[in-house]
């Protein structure tokens, strides 16, 4: 899996203080995405082992108080990320236990696929749903269009 960009201290994307990760690689092609570099899974830079510990270890951090990790992109149940954000939940809900798990996807929460469902069901809020420019609204808080769907624990 290849990562765009690691935020280590963000307060926009999720609930809270938060570690975010926005993953590469997408194949919605909304029109009026906001990144359309995040469509090819070569951009950005190679997710390794290192950033995985980076992340559990920001989390664990008592020094700042995170409420959990964010998981955007590009998608992060694209096919070719799924093993890798599948891999780094697991390791959140075990070894962080006192954090929550946001991911964004472009992908319908009754459409994903068993591995896709098996990382959903570790997430604690989940939005749903293509960007929509015709349903876009600013004043909405975490998604970019009305038709995207926050879902919370548990997810249905
Ligand atoms: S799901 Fe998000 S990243 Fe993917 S094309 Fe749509 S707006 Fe862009």
């Amino acid at each position: 899996m290849n990562y765009l960009s690691y935020h280590p201290i963000d307060v926009v994307n999720g609930q809270g203080t938060r570690c975010t990760l926005f993953v590469a690689g997408c194949e919605h092609q909304c029109r009026g995405c906001y990144n359309q570099k995040s469509w090819s899974c070569d951009s950005g830079h190679q997710f390794t082992a290192e950033l995985e510990q980076q992340i559990i270890d920001d989390l664990n951090d008592t020094r700042i108080k995170r409420k959990g990790l964010s998981l955007s992109g590009g998608d992060p149940l694209h096919p070719k990320n799924v093993d890798a954000v599948h891999r780094l939940v697991q390791r959140v809900k075990h070894e962080c236990r006192d954090k929550d798990i946001w991911l964004w996807t472009g992908y319908l929460l009754n459409e994903l696929d068993e591995q896709q469902q098996a990382v959903v069901k570790l997430v604690d809020t989940l939005i749903d749903g293509k960007y929509e420019q015709t349903l876009a609204d600013p004043k909405l808080q975490w998604r970019g269009s009305s038709n995207q769907i926050i879902y919370q624990q548990p997810l249905r």
